[in-house]
């Protein structure tokens, strides 16, 4: 049995304190700058006509595009104009018919259905009036939302990416190792990842066990938002990052989650500096980093929380004894979880051949329970 503290905080309440202790860019309240549409528009590609006349052939006057001023053309009795999706609807006209409806012969065409007043138009208006609100004061931002600023003529200029350094920890890591010494696996990992959530990222040289040289990294930080660390969390006698974090004055956030592998995670704050102190091995370092900084930058950038979680079967029994939940990896196979026999939290030969991580509470899971899961990516 494990000898975990039942107190340890349990994930989604780390994941929440993280979230709240960075600051949001608020979105400021949108209203519409006018109706929306701003005049009747089409939505097919087609003839605007007049309903009223059933399908009585209409003379062709001339076509109207998306963008075109409508006043070109008035539609009178008898008469119709070739119109393209977007284009204003022009006056005396009060339907479309598609193209796909119409007989058209030379300059006359007649409708094969009987259109109805309204038919393929949006209203002027049907979206939003002038002065509606659009959008609450401190919306998150995300890309419908960038687009509806611009089309209401407050466009956003795209937001700089959030600057992320990745600096490992430990004596041990070197170029080229002697059978006691390791290459550093988590920095370019954690680059990699920390790349593919649209950060710009510096990969550092790995620091060395030492106090006075981690304080100066932590002190000295250059132009970056957030800083990944790896390895020096833990109960080790080299592991310092807690206590230099300490003698900085660092606001800790927490150290120690109810998570197997992953338990030392460690986040905290030097003035604007986020420094996500992760575990050391690897794959302990992986899993933390896919789930806390997707909700850093996501918080940063202003966007909504991010669920990086997926669902499905496992096809076989996962055993779990400890009293922390377990990310155990696996193969997708047909879109069902086969766990894999992974040796544990150093064990990155297995976390590389696996598809995802998936989550199995305190006492396992049967085959063919459905689990959440993250992929490994
Ligand atoms: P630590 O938390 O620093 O005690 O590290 C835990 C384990 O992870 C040790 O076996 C370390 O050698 C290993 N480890 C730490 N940093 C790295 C790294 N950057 N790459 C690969 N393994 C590491
Ligand atoms: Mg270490």
């Amino acid at each position: 049995m494990s000898c975990d503290h039942p107190d340890l905080l349990p994930l989604e309440e780390a994941l929440q304190r993280l979230w709240e202790a960075l600051p949001a860019p608020a979105l400021a309240e949108l209203r519409a700058e006018r109706d929306d549409p701003a005049t009747a528009r089409a939505s097919m590609d087609g003839v605007a006509l007049r309903s009223a006349e059933g399908s009585a052939p209409r003379r062709l006057l001339g076509t109207l595009f998306a963008g075109d001023d409508p006043a070109a053309f008035t539609v009178l009795p008898g008469t119709a104009v070739r119109i393209m999706t977007g284009a204003a609807l022009p006056k005396g006209a009060d339907a479309i018919v598609p193209v796909e409806q119409l007989d058209v012969e030379g300059d006359s065409v007649r409708p094969l259905i009987l259109a109805e007043a309204g038919d393929h138009v949006r209203p002027q208006g049907v979206q939003a009036r002038a002065g509606d609100l659009l959008l609450p004061g401190g919306t998150p931002l995300n890309a419908a939302r960038r687009a509806l600023m611009a089309q209401e003529g407050r466009a956003l200029p795209l937001g700089a990416r959030i600057r992320v350094a990745v600096a490992s920890t430990g004596n041990e890591l070197v170029a080229h190792p002697a059978p006691y010494q390791i290459r550093d696996s988590n920095g370019p990992m954690l680059a990699a990842l920390a790349q593919a959530l649209g950060a710009e990222v510096e990969l550092r040289p790995s620091l060395p066990d030492d106090p006075p040289t981690l304080a100066h990294a932590l002190r000295e930080p250059g132009n970056i938002r957030i800083l990944l660390t790896s390895g020096g969390v833990s109960m080790g006698e080299h592991d310092h990052l807690p206590a230099v974090l300490k003698d900085l004055g660092a606001t800790l956030l927490f150290h120690k989650i109810r998570l197997k592998p992953g338990k030392p995670m460690l986040a905290a704050l030097l003035g604007d500096l986020l420094v996500l102190g992760l575990p050391g091995n690897p794959v302990s370092a992986y899993i933390n980093a896919q789930l806390f900084l997707p909700v850093a930058l996501a918080r940063l950038e202003g966007r909504a929380f991010p669920d990086p979680w997926r669902r499905t079967r496992l096809d076989a029994p996962v055993k779990h004894k400890g009293d922390r939940p377990l990310l155990h990896p696996c193969r997708l196979v047909e879109g069902r979880l086969e766990p894999l026999h992974g040796k544990g939290s150093a064990d990155l030969v297995t976390l590389a051949q696996a598809d995802a991580c998936a989550w199995i509470e305190p006492g396992g899971a049967q085959e063919g329970a459905k689990v959440r899961y993250l992929p490994v990516v």
